[in-house]
């Protein structure tokens, strides 16, 4: 299975131009489905669906949605691994005119709550697996939740596999409450034959995506991304790549094992596999050794994916010779790619390794090294994607525009620029001034135009390509009695980029230790966010105003790895 032969078609140069029509995911899936229909789209264990089917599946879906009650406009989340029904579920919504909302599976109670209500989301995909429902499983009961679509993992294994895991995973099921707010997805699609598929108007400027992050300060907002803006990202990213006939439609092999939940693999995975007809390997989970067992027998090449996994295929090259001469084409975003890393990675598999550059609110994908053989530059974030211009602006007064060499704040304007933040105009008004958005990174351009990232404004921490923010941290912090202040910032670490240090000073009299704030912040606290140190401190550095300060701790930190 998966191995079905496709044609090869040589891919035509210049291809976005083709398909300039589509301005909405809905006609860009549909143009896809055109093009590639009997191509494998999206392959799992071994089992595959063609876009056809994956078209159809989702055209059912969409009538089934609309029999619960969605509408233009409704708020609908996936809170999903990567799986078939990311893929059915997210055109599917789209289909019906309802807006994706993505949420992190592994995210605590707490944060999934939080994001339902700020969303207004009515209606929840989620997969009857126990390490899945965990965290959206006490949230159903607090928001106002209209319905909890279950998809069943065991009807996406190939029948074996699905067997057993019927067998053993049974007491996943009983987790998960049988009452009218949980609907089954067998249901809804038996729902779908007593309804015609809705026949909706969508715009370019329509919400498409309601996408979370903690932006410049911190505090989740959903970044607003219209149908034009991820179409646009999609498009940009193939002219970038595809000037040489490097790729060829409906023929090549993608891995996706970056969560389509993440902005980046939303675009740069599903939606550029859609785009060139390329079928999306699922992996529902990273796991290191089981990655390079299938991609050696699956032999992909496209292989999306962020410094940290592209550090850890490195290091089991030290040990065994690994067949990876399949790949074509990779890209590494979300966080800055190691020059050691890609160097290692480039000579062991023999592909090019380009670094991009991206960020939520713009779709995400800003600049690219380029993908098609000319060179690009070490460290550098490459160049801005087609139709993308970057500027340096002084950081402290952003009328003022600086020259190239310069290092400054960069701001950025597009087609892929968001629409704004969900209800909060304030914020948006921040982050959006006369379509250009300030991205709270700080770098230079050089004389080519190569963009040089150097700094965050922003105080997020960026731990295995997951934005971690401090400020949540530090209020699990002070939910403890002994904490009188707090600060977190983020540290070097070898495996993960960065990680989480938190610094604590208690309130007088108040005794407590390192390990029973570790044990307190465990329950309160994703696995990403958990701090790697915890330091407790008389007292913690603070403002001529008295505000609490981060300057201070961050510098020390530097001084201290760099003289170790
Ligand atoms: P997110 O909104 O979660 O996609 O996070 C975006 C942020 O990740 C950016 O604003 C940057 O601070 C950081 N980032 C992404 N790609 C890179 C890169 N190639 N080099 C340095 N920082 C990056």
């Amino acid at each position: 299975a998966g191995d079905s032969p496709v044609a090869r078609q040589a891919c035509k140069a210049g291809s976005q131009s083709n398909h300039d029509g589509a301005a909405t995911l809905t006609a860009f899936f549909d143009e896809a489905v055109g093009r590639f229909a009997d191509k494998v789209a999206v392959e799992f264990f071994g089992r595959t669906w063609s876009y056809g089917e994956i078209d159809a599946l989702s055209d059912r879906l969409a009538a089934g949605l609309a029999a619960i009650g969605v509408r233009k406009g409704t708020r609908v989340g996936l809170c999903l691994p990567n799986s078939p029904y990311s893929v059915i579920g997210f055109f599917a919504v789209l289909k019906a005119g309802g807006i994706v909302v993505n949420f992190n599976p592994l995210y605590t109670s707490r944060e999934i709550r939080d994001q339902i209500r700020d969303s207004g989301t009515e209606f929840m995909f989620t997969l009857d697996l126990e390490a899945v429902y965990k965290g959206l499983g006490p949230a159903v009961a607090e928001t106002g939740l209209k319905r909890v679509i279950v998809c069943p993992m065991a009807e996406v294994l190939p029948p074996a596999k699905g067997l057993l895991f019927r067998l053993f995973k049974r007491t996943d099921l009983a987790h998960i409450p049988d009452d009218p707010q949980h609907v089954h997805f067998d249901a809804l699609m038996r729902m779908a034959s007593i309804v015609p598929v809705p026949e909706i108007e969508t715009a370019p400027e329509d919400i498409a995506v309601l996408q979370y992050t903690g932006g410049t300060t911190g505090l989740p907002k959903g970044a607003m991304l219209s149908h034009r803006a991820l179409v646009a990202n999609a498009r940009q990213l193939i002219a970038q790549s595809d000037t040489t006939g490097l790729l060829v439609e409906g023929g090549e092999v993608m891995v996706c094992v970056l969560p389509f939940f993440h902005v980046f693999a939303m675009t740069v995975c599903m939606l550029y596999a859609v785009e060139i007809g390329a079928s999306m390997l699922l992996v529902p989970r990273f796991k290191r050794d089981e990655l390079i067992a299938l991609m050696e027998r699956r032999k992909p090449t496209l292989f999306p994916a962020v410094p940290t996994i592209y550090g850890a295929i490195n290091s089991v090259a030290e040990t065994r010779k690994l067949h990876l001469e399949s790949l074509k084409l990779c890209i590494s975003g979300g966080a800055p790619l190691p020059l050691e890393v890609r160097a290692d990675f480039e000579e062991l598999t023999g592909c090019r390794l380009s670094e991009g550059y991206g960020l939520t609110e713009c779709s995400p994908v800003v600049s690219v090294n380029p993908l098609d053989g000319a060179p690009g530059k070490n460290g550098s974030a490459g160049l801005p994607m087609p139709g993308t211009t970057l500027e340096i602006r002084d950081s402290e007064n952003p009328s003022v525009l600086l020259p190239k060499g310069v290092k400054g704040e960069l701001w950025v304007r597009g087609p892929q620029v968001m629409s704004g933040y969900w209800n909060r105009p304030e914020e948006t008004a921040n982050v959006l001034r006369d379509g250009a958005l300030r991205t709270g990174d700080i770098g230079y351009l050089d004389e080519e135009g190569f963009l040089f990232l150097v700094d965050r404004l922003k105080d997020m921490i960026i731990c295995s390509g997951y934005n971690v923010y401090p400020r949540m941290i530090e209020e699990a912090l002070y939910e403890h009695d002994a904490v009188a202040e707090a600060i977190v910032i983020g540290i070097h670490d070898e495996y993960r980029g960065e990680a989480p240090k938190a610094y604590v000073s208690l309130r007088e009299g108040a005794t407590v230790t390192v390990e029973e704030l570790h044990a307190f912040l465990k329950p309160r606290l994703s696995k990403i966010e958990l701090p790697k140190e915890i330091e407790i401190r008389d007292s913690l550095p603070k403002t001529l105003i008295g505000k609490l300060s981060k300057k201070e701790l961050i510098a020390e930190e530097r001084r201290a790895t760099h003289h170790a």
